[in-house]
């Protein structure tokens, strides 16, 4: 109805052309990230208090990432080139993170947890974690939220869980799949050893001659199979 009236329309323009700029672009710098054009809803202590959480997990003090952030899906897309399920990114050649135009006030700590697990994956731990891994350490950090054992033991298991490990190539659904796959492993693995003992040990190393000798799982395959059905189990009981 208000637009009935000549005079309200350029009203509404102005007022929907000044909602849709964010109030400031400002820069930000932090012990661990570098920011420019930051949404206004982002400050430095909610940089720190995510940060500070998984540096303290891993046992590690950040190299400074860069944060870009990008304004609309299209250039976001074209940066990363891995279809419309990824909401960020990170780049170890350049020792960024990329947050795409659906990073909200609502989901920025989730996501950028698990993105700097990723860059301390890459700065400390460089090839020790197994990459059928990293996806799902990303979310167990970044408390992703619990896996859905009934839904998991009900899809097919790949032959070897290793073949986890190149989560974009292939469907949203595969690729949902793999995370939670990739998630439920290191909860396996945290149930059966200490995860930050074992994360400590593999420093330098490979983490996976860790896990028949420390972790007691000589046949992962075996293990997982098993652990499925005992938490689908555990979770029709709740
Ligand atoms: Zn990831």
């Amino acid at each position: 109805m208000f637009l009935k009236s000549k005079f309200m329309v350029p009203v509404l323009v102005v007022v929907f052309g000044y909602l849709s700029v964010p109030a400031s672009a400002a820069e930000l710098q932090t012990n661990t990230t570098f920011m420019s054009e930051a949404p206004a809803w982002i400050n430095k202590t909610r940089i720190d208090k995510v940060s500070d959480k998984i540096q303290s997990y891993l046992e590690w003090s950040i190299r400074r990432v860069t944060v870009v952030w990008y304004k609309d899906q299209d250039s976001f897309g074209k940066a990363h080139g891995y279809g419309p399920t990824v909401l960020a990114f990170s780049r170890k050649a350049d020792n960024t993170v990329h947050l795409g135009p659906r990073v909200t006030t609502q989901n920025f700590d989730q996501i950028f947890a698990h993105e700097l697990s990723h860059v301390i994956s890459f700065q400390k731990y460089k090839e020790a974690i197994p990459k059928w891994l990293e996806e799902g350490l990303a979310n167990h950090l970044s408390q992703a939220g619990s896996v859905d054992y009934q839904w998991l033991a009900a899809q097919p298991i790949p032959a070897d869980v290793r073949e986890l490990s190149h989560p974009f190539s292939s469907t949203p659904e595969q690729v949902r799949y793999r995370y939670i796959a990739s998630q439920a492993l290191v909860e396996m693995i945290a149930a059966k050893c200490d995860f930050k003992n074992l994360l400590r040990l593999s420093v330098g190393m490979k983490m996976e001659s860790y896990l028949d000798t420390y972790c007691r799982l000589p046949d992962l395959n075996q293990s997982f199979r098993k652990w499925l059905v005992e938490q689908k189990a555990k979770s029709i009981k709740k």
